[in-house]
């Protein structure tokens, strides 16, 4: 009988994308998707550890899935991403009945780790660091099963290369390394070529795309500058035939440059979004913090970037409670907050993590009351902007990417804007995930817009899932 599995993903997007993957390894091997946990076989949790609170759900989860595997002879759990990566044996040592442990080196193994755990008993695989030659190294050069079919995840760039002393990411993931650019654009052709229509490029510092290249063609001899290949990237990925919206994630405001916002402007295919992380407004915690930039550099950019690209939506991170900050640090960062007049934010409480710099402060730490307290704060002035923003949205026709229907009510479909602004909308017919419309907006909320259907302007090609892609 065919064996069923189940990927649950913890944090980002990078982790959404590698589940996607191992689904891929998995379907290649010859098993199935479940539709839930009691039907598998095999539950993978592909695991965050950027705040501390991601530690005790994994391991809560866990144990609570000891009854689940008894239940069924055969049944089997792996555990992998960075906090497989970050705890290594101790994930094994704590919780003896998982199966497999691979970290986020090695995530094109999973299906031969889960054959080798079959056969051999339980596994952990952590590799230190990225092998290089290895094709697979790149999430999206493997076999994907694809959570949508209309858009795609698409790695440019692994690993971190930054120290921001509050981030676990450098250890989890490795040193910063570019996806070759032609591998890139011949992904996204082969992906449109399937009907994909949106892309969303992936990295932690995608400013500073292709460095590493340049600098390896320079190191070979080549007469080359050793400069960053983002915005030549962006502006090539929107050019491919039928690629109707571009997105990227995280540009870093110390590496922001002109010629990103340039092809941003000129480019009409990527959207006029920027998520752009502020951390805080303080110019002495953003030092602490070793950000590389000051709460006025980070507006005049950002001031460079709206009058460069019309109608621009602007969202961030920040992290409230950084070890040693006072209140005078705190208000600086409302002050920037509402200058920069966010379309939404996430925020966040600091959370130590074991090894990062930030995590030895403990003396600085801040009172977790007084966190709760600045949190709130800075909800209320982020909420402001971005009500304000969502009501001059009122009145306008804006097209939208059609994602389903609303979880809430079936007869109300979701759909995205260019500058990722969920807007709901009742239908008379189901329009298929992936069709592009005009609707006229006729409410805001803080976190949504609700709309009138006009017309439909794209109906979609793409097949109800994407192939696998194949390795070449
Ligand atoms: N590379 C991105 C950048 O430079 O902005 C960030 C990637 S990180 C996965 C996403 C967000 O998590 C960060 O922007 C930061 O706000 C938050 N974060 C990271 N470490 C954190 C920590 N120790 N405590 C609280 N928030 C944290
Ligand atoms: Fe973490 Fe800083 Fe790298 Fe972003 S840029 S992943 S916050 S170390």
């Amino acid at each position: 009988m065919t064996r069923k599995y189940v990927v649950r993903t913890y944090g980002c997007q990078m982790n959404e994308h590698d589940s996607e993957r191992i689904a891929g390894l998995f379907d290649a091997d010859g098993m199935d998707q479940a539709d839930s946990e009691d039907d598998a076989d095999v539950i993978v949790l592909n695991t965050c550890c950027i705040r501390e609170n991601a530690d005790n759900k994994l391991y809560g989860h866990l144990w609570r899935l000891k009854d689940w595997k008894d239940e069924k002879d055969g049944r089997q759990i792996v555990v992998s991403g960075c906090m497989a990566q970050k705890d290594k044996d101790t994930v094994q040592a704590k919780v003896p009945h998982v199966d497999v442990v691979l970290g986020t080196h090695n995530v094109h193994r999973a299906a031969e780790l889960l054959d080798h755990a079959t056969t051999h008993g339980p596994i952990t695989e952590i590799l230190n660091e990225a092998v290089i030659d290895d094709h697979a190294l790149f999430p999206s050069a493997l076999p994907a099963r694809r959570s949508t079919s209309f858009n795609a995840w698409v790695t440019i760039q692994i690993g971190c290369d930054n120290n921001c002393a509050f981030c676990i990411v450098p250890a989890v993931r490795g040193r910063e390394i570019s996806r070759p650019f032609d591998e890139i654009l011949d992904e996204v052709r082969e992906l449109a070529s399937q009907g994909v229509t949106e892309v969303t490029l992936l990295g932690q510092n995608v400013n500073s795309y292709g460095r590493d290249l340049n600098l390896e063609l320079r190191r070979s001899g080549e007469d080359v500058r050793v400069t960053t290949m983002f915005a030549d990237l962006l502006a090539q990925v929107g050019a491919i035939d039928g690629i109707r919206r571009v997105r990227y994630t995280s540009p870093h405001p110390k590496d922001m440059r002109s010629d990103v916002l340039l092809a941003m402007a000129s480019t009409p295919s990527v959207c006029e979004h920027l998520h752009y992380p502020l951390q805080s407004g303080s110019d002495r915690v953003l030092a602490l913090m070793h950000r590389g930039y000051t709460g006025e550099r980070y507006l005049s950019r950002l001031a460079e970037a709206r009058a460069m690209i019309d109608d621009l939506a602007v969202t961030t991170d920040i992290i409230v409670g950084f070890p040693g900050e006072t209140e005078d640090d705190f208000v600086r960062t409302l002050e920037v907050a509402a200058e920069a007049d966010f379309d939404s934010a996430y925020t966040f409480i600091y959370s130590p993590r074991e090894g990062t710099e930030a995590a030895g402060m403990v003396e600085h730490f801040v009172d977790p009351a007084v966190i709760a307290d600045r949190f709130e704060r800075l909800r209320t002035v982020v909420e402001h902007s971005a009500v304000i923003k969502h009501q001059a949205r009122v009145g306008r026709r804006e097209e939208i990417i059609v994602e389903g229907a609303s979880r809430r009510n079936e007869g109300v479909l979701t759909g995205r804007t260019r500058q990722n602004k969920l807007v709901h909308f009742p239908h008379k017919e189901m329009l298929r995930p992936g069709t592009y419309a005009y609707v006229d907006i006729t409410y805001a909320a803080p976190h949504f817009l609700k709309g009138e259907l006009v017309e439909i302007t794209h109906v979609p090609t793409h097949k109800v899932r994407v192939p696998l892609l194949s390795v070449s």
